[in-house]
């Protein structure tokens, strides 16, 4: 397979243009950069599981109707999506208090909310991604007030899925970031889901012993990181009986015959 022509490099992705016009390819890297990309590191495996972790969640929300970018994985690393125009909005839904919230109101990490709560950042780099009203969403123009309406809607959908289906695996969703895009037909557009959904932008705790399963590992140096998102990916029914290893090896034998 000839190599396609790179659009962009993200800290966790690459994205090239896909083989019809309107689509792009996903690959998953093994880099992991937590505290706006202050802190470098590689997770080994990371980019093969969070293939599956998201290719299986964003199937599973087609199914009850959440509309995505995804449309297949392609193998181990890579996967195909529509092309959208991404909102420069990112969408932080929590359940439980943790990270930046506990920080900024004083509440400790781990604290039930009384009900989900969702925040807005802004999605730059530069400003480090600050968290946003949506008076501002609107005031900038990032996103018109429908737009929110179906963004807002979505991500309460999508979080009431999510965590019942962890809750299955034995396993609390904490919080999770979104991030939404803009299909166009012509004049018009509609939101859909984009990005990923993978242990990269969610908190994902044992229900049992509120054990870290996700990127925390990582930005608090708790190490086990890459057991941790096999861990998921092996409760959620995605890694076969040998384990990631037999994955890797696969991975390994697909990019040696340079496909
Ligand atoms: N998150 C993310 N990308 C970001 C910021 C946050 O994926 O750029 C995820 C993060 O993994 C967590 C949730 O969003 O699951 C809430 O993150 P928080 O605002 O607490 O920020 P953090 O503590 O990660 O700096």
């Amino acid at each position: 397979m000839s190599r396609r022509r790179q659009i962009y490099e993200g800290k966790a992705k690459i994205l090239y243009e896909g083989p019809e016009p309107g689509t792009i390819i996903q690959y998953f890297k093994d880099d992991a950069t937590a505290f706006n990309a202050e802190k470098k590191g590689t997770i080994s495996g990371k980019g093969v599981i969070n293939n599956r972790v998201s290719e299986h969640i964003f199937s599973q929300l087609t199914h009850i109707g959440i509309p995505s970018h995804f449309i297949r994985r392609l193998n181990m690393r890579e996967q195909l999506v529509k092309q959208v125009e991404i909102v420069p909005i990112e969408v932080i839904v929590r359940n439980v208090a943790a990270g930046s919230l506990s920080k900024r109101v004083g509440i400790e990490e781990g604290t039930p909310l009384p009900h989900t709560l969702l925040e807005y950042c802004y999605k730059d780099d530069a400003l480090g991604d600050p968290l946003v009203a949506e008076e501002h969403i609107a005031c900038f123009g990032w996103a018109t007030q429908e737009e929110m309406q179906d963004i807002s809607s979505m991500a309460i959908r999508i979080n009431d899925f999510m965590a019942g289906m962890f809750a299955g695996i034995g396993i609390r969703l904490v919080d999770f970031k979104l991030e939404f895009g803009r299909l166009f037909d012509g004049d018009f557009s509609r939101i859909i889901l984009a990005d990923e959904i993978s242990p990269d932008g969610c908190r994902l705790w044992d229900l049992e012993t509120n054990e870290k399963l996700d990127k925390d590992r990582f930005r608090r140096d708790l190490g086990g990181e890459a057991e941790a998102y096999q861990e998921v990916a092996r409760r959620m029914g995605l890694l076969p009986e040998g384990g990631l290893s037999e994955v890797l090896d696969l991975d390994s034998e697909r990019k040696k015959r340079g496909k």
